[in-house]
């Protein structure tokens, strides 16, 4: 099997363009709001309209980034995602998609079983680098904000507050603050999954466990910087903004 472009490197371009907009709604004193969880973006777009076309990020989502890409570079391919979240099979349906399919973790593992597929047993002749591990940590709820803190950080820029809505109570609570004008941070993440990805719908592993065995593997690899991995992985200068 041969490697694929690794889901982090654009992870970690999607933190770079957002904390670039971000530098934006701070001067003007605008808080802005995370765009990787669909679940968050619609309840933004269904039930705070003001703040949808006042306060979103215009960065892309992580799945529709790194399709985006992925059909740039290979135009001729079906793009599949695979993920915990079904949030991103309704994302994917949009009308600037380049995703041609969406399976959970759990439809995979269904599918794996059906065909006699053991993963452990597949060869990956090329695993390739490894980005830097502020693109993992965006599966947990604090990720995405502490990336763009990086990215904030290694720009030798002022820090910047944010706050991490965890779960979808926590994240109707934030907006409806914002929509009052009572939200003090410069950036709201919001995560409609308690925990953050790694408590979605579609996944096979108990969040815990996923989270400790994710820290295990980021000491494992090495502890690159944001703009290490935009080098490497050559997306620097690719453009994630959502584009009618
Ligand atoms: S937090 Fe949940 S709803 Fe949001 S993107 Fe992750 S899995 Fe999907």
């Amino acid at each position: 099997m041969k490697s694929a472009m690794k889901l982090p490197s654009v992870l970690i371009l999607v933190a770079d363009t957002e904390y670039a907009e971000l530098k934006e709604h701070k001067a003007e004193g605008i808080p802005m709001t995370t765009s990787c969880c669909p679940g968050f973006v619609n309840m933004l777009k269904i039930h705070f309209p003001d703040q949808y076309e006042k306060n979103k990020s215009t960065t892309l989502s992580p799945m529709m980034a790194l399709a985006k890409k992925l059909k740039h570079d290979h135009p001729d391919h079906g793009i599949v995602f695979i993920g915990p979240c079904v949030a991103k099979k309704q994302e994917a349906m949009e009308e600037t998609t380049a995703v041609d399919y969406v399976l959970t973790f759990e439809e995979l593992v269904a599918l794996f079983a059906a065909k006699g597929i053991v993963p452990s047993q597949v060869v990956v002749d090329n695993p390739g680098d490894y980005p830097s591990n502020f693109g993992r940590d965006f599966a947990h709820s604090g990720g995405v904000a502490a990336a763009v803190a990086e990215a904030c950080r290694e720009r030798g820029d002022e820090p910047f507050t944010f706050y991490a809505a965890n779960g979808a109570s926590e994240c109707k609570k934030q907006l409806m603050l914002m929509k009052f004008g009572k939200f003090n941070s410069n950036i709201l993440e919001g995560m409609c999954c308690e925990g953050g990805c790694v408590a979605g719908p579609g996944t096979i592993q108990d969040a815990n466990t996923a989270k400790g065995r994710m820290a295990k593997e980021n000491k494992e690899t090495d502890q690159k910087t944001i703009n290490e991995s935009l080098e490497l992985f050559k997306v620097k200068d690719f453009d994630i903004h959502i584009q009618k």
